[in-house]
């Protein structure tokens, strides 16, 4: 990595922990580049900004659409890292999609204490309530618009969205950090990448809650595991595959998503082959001659991650790609459009 240029002045961390570190938690889905945000944080604020520190992030099976979580540490430079674990209590979070809530627990261990930066176009306190937060701090950017309309990721937004949240973490360092882990290879990405930054830190909205006693604080919990060797099933099959009637794959949509035109539709059945998550819904109907036929209705938003593989191969441009914040959310709800 090339040497960077950046001198910036020392602040002293806003708060810590008895063990002396500034915790940052971020949850994220694969594909949203939390990973890579977590790793421009920890070398902005070690080799920039004057702290010592640590970051690692952990991951199921590496997967677009699976849950990640990034963790970055910071400490005054006589203040030695022993710790390695996952933050549990942390002083900032970082939710890269809403709908993660409700399938995941991303906000334990959050208190008022905390700031909370989540890509939403809800208001603070629209989102506090969303997220049934005790109080803290809540900072909105419309990350995944501003990432769509710059097309580039939502974590350099959320990176920008941090350091104005934060109060300490220096925006010049993390624009340096950013550009340096683009280099050359990406370099044609690092104008976009930076004008993202800038609007994610200028276009977020923060309000601070108290605790009211509207919602109760909710402790971290070590997930265990559901099966292990006493109960696992027969040639350690998986009971719960990915399209059941439990699996939400709305987090994984980084913007964009297909719109059903029904009017438009010869219920071919090319999508319905194509999708890999079963999205697309048939029912018993007639055709124009009166004989029983399969018909396509509507797409079921919930199983879709929004990889527009559909709209590519539909012939009768019955499919079409749209911006998801833009679509009327009756269309999401019924699954077409007329
Ligand atoms: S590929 Fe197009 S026309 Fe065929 S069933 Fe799907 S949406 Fe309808
Ligand atoms: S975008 Fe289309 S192909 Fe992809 S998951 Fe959604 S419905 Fe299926």
């Amino acid at each position: 990595m090339e040497k960077m240029k950046t001198e910036v002045e020392v602040v002293k961390l806003p708060i810590t922990n008895e063990l002396g570190f500034y915790e940052i938690r971020m949850e994220s889905i694969g594909g949203f580049g939390a990973n890579l945000a977590g790793k421009v944080l920890g070398e902005a604020g070690i080799l920039l900004m004057g702290y010592n520190g640590s970051n690692f992030s952990s991951y199921g099976s590496e997967k677009k659409g699976s849950p990640v979580r990034s963790f970055v540490r910071f400490c005054e430079p006589d203040v030695q890292v022993r710790s390695n674990s996952p933050v549990t209590e942390p002083h900032m979070l970082v939710i890269f999609h809403e709908g993660m809530v409700g399938i995941n627990p991303v906000t334990q261990g959050v208190s008022p204490q905390s700031i909370v930066v989540i890509a939403t176009s809800k208001s603070p306190a629209e989102a506090r309530d969303y997220l049934k937060l005790q109080g803290g701090t809540i900072h909105c950017v419309d990350g995944i618009k501003i990432a769509v309309e710059e097309k580039t990721r939502v974590n350099t937004a959320l990176l920008g969205a941090m350091c104005k949240a934060s109060g300490f973490i220096n925006p010049d360092a993390i624009k340096e950090t950013i550009s340096l882990n683009l280099g050359k290879k990406y370099a044609f990405l690092i104008d976009a990448n930076l004008k993202t930054f800038d609007r994610g830190y200028a276009e977020g909205v923060s309000e601070h809650f108290e605790d009211d006693g509207k919602y109760p604080f909710v402790p971290f919990k070590r997930k265990g595991q559901n099966l292990g060797y006493l109960n696992q099933t027969i040639g350690g099959a998986l009971t719960t595959p990915a399209n059941t009637i439990h699996k939400d794959l709305s987090a994984s949509r980084m913007g964009w998503i297909p719109v059903l035109n029904l009017s438009k539709c010869t219920s071919c059945g090319e999508c319905d082959i194509t999708c890999p998550d079963y999205c697309f819904v048939w029912d018993n109907g007639v055709d124009k001659k009166g004989k029983e036929v399969r018909v396509l209705r509507s797409i079921h938003y919930k199983h879709c991650k929004g990889c527009l593989k559909c709209v590519e191969i539909c012939k009768f441009d019955a499919l079409e790609s749209r911006k998801e914040y833009e679509v009327d959310p009756k269309i999401l709800e019924d699954g077409f459009s007329e």
